[in-house]
């Protein structure tokens, strides 16, 4: 079973595994085979389109009597007349004039489908109506009508999967997940932006503790890469050296897979990325899919000249190759001005983009940066 999927722009994590759907599947249909066993006629199996059609398979195969397969839609609601049906039969497939219907159902909550569906039935002329639902939410069903069959109870929570769906999306998982609504919903992507040597790492190192975001560097990914001697580290290695840029399609790659793997954090805080307008774009497309958004970016303000003796002094510290020649070094500074400033009028154009100035000490930037973000909580 997937950790966590993304149906449209929701994410879900698993509820219920396909193994259990089963155990409680085989039992249910023993025990309408062991009521149908001396049933006198052919009762017709009622699958109700489009959520059932995955649990009425399942449960077909597992019948021993002569049954008859029928499926059935109905339209939504029309009007709201207080008394009588307010829904259409579309497309019953066979007749049921006089005959025994079980309904097969995906789940069943207030109960205002199934409750309409029966009265429906028994109007079209069904002798008997029987219910089989796969799932019932019992803290809101409200009706009295007996539900004969019930494979499972669950929660009063949002599924997909197993034929259920979120926007007619996610009905062909096997499993069923649940809405992950908790932390997803509410997290914040923020953006540590400006020149090499501005202080984006350290501050997003304490950042991240203060407001317990993940800390996505790309630049340390790429060290990490280097690191371990991975073809994409090698590649990176040669550009790196020189002061260029890798190739957008290699950071946004690196991206997605952090924006997956850390579902259970109250945000993110991107830094060294986007360096271009198209790592803007995608970065903006990627949350987007995940129905999330740059919330600001945190712009650390430090002229040139501070630029190049923080890197000249961070080289001595921090053993970085590419912090050592003063040529590289300038290199850096010269593509940090041709291709990622151009991605602060992207941000300006959306309306996130928050300046700070980053002299003075660690401590007096990071309170600066709080005071930020603290309007974001
Ligand atoms: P940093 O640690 O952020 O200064 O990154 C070190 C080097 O890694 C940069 O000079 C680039 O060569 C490369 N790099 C880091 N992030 C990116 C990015 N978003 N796009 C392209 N190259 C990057």
């Amino acid at each position: 079973m997937e950790k966590r999927i993304l149906v449209k722009d929701r994410y879900f994590v698993p509820y219920i595994p396909y193994e259990r759907l089963e155990k409680a599947i085989d039992a249910v249909a023993e025990r309408i085979n062991q009521d149908f066993k001396y049933f006198d006629g052919t009762p017709i199996i009622l699958c109700v389109l489009n959520g059932s059609i995955l649990f009425t398979g399942e449960l077909m195969k597992r019948l021993t009597f002569p049954c008859e397969f029928s499926s059935i839609r109905l339209s939504s609601y029309e009007g709201t007349l207080s008394t009588g049906v307010t829904r259409k039969v579309l497309g019953l497939t066979s007749s049921i004039k006089g005959r025994t219907v079980l309904v097969v159902e995906d789940i069943v909550d207030t109960g205002k489908t199934i409750t309409d569906l029966h009265a429906l039935l028994l109007d079209a002329g069904a002798a008997d109506v029987k219910i089989c639902t796969m799932l019932l939410k019992p803290e809101v069903y409200k009706k009295d009508l007996k539900l004969d069959y019930v494979a499972m109870e669950i929660e009063n929570r949002f599924i997909v999967g197993f034929g259920l769906d979120y926007d007619q999306l996610g009905r062909n998982y096997k499993d069923i997940y649940i809405l992950d609504d908790r932390k997803t919903q509410a997290m914040k992507h923020f953006l540590i932006f400006g020149p090499p040597g501005a202080g984006k790492g350290t501050q997003a190192a304490r950042l991240i503790e203060r407001f317990g975001l993940r800390h996505v560097s790309t630049g340390d990914l790429l060290r990490r890469e280097i690191a371990a001697g991975t073809p994409l580290g090698l590649k990176a290695k040669t550009l790196i050296d020189k002061g260029e840029l890798v190739p957008d399609e290699v950071v946004e790659g690196m991206i997605a897979s952090e924006l997956d793997a850390h579902t259970d954090v109250e945000g993110f805080i991107f830094d060294g990325f986007p360096r271009t307008t198209a790592q803007a774009e995608h970065l903006d497309a990627m949350l987007a899919e995940r129905g999330k958004k740059v919330d600001a970016v945190l712009s650390l303000m430090i002229p040139d000249q501070t630029v190049f003796e923080r890197i000249r002094h961070r080289a001595e510290v921090e053993n970085r190759v590419d912090d050592t020649k003063p040529e590289v070094i300038q290199n850096r500074i010269d593509t940090y001005h041709a291709k990622t400033e151009p991605v602060i009028a992207y941000y300006k154009g959306k309306g996130v983009y928050r300046e700070i100035d980053g002299l003075g000490t660690i401590d007096e930037v990071f309170d600066k940066i709080c005071a930020v973000m603290e309007e974001y909580k």
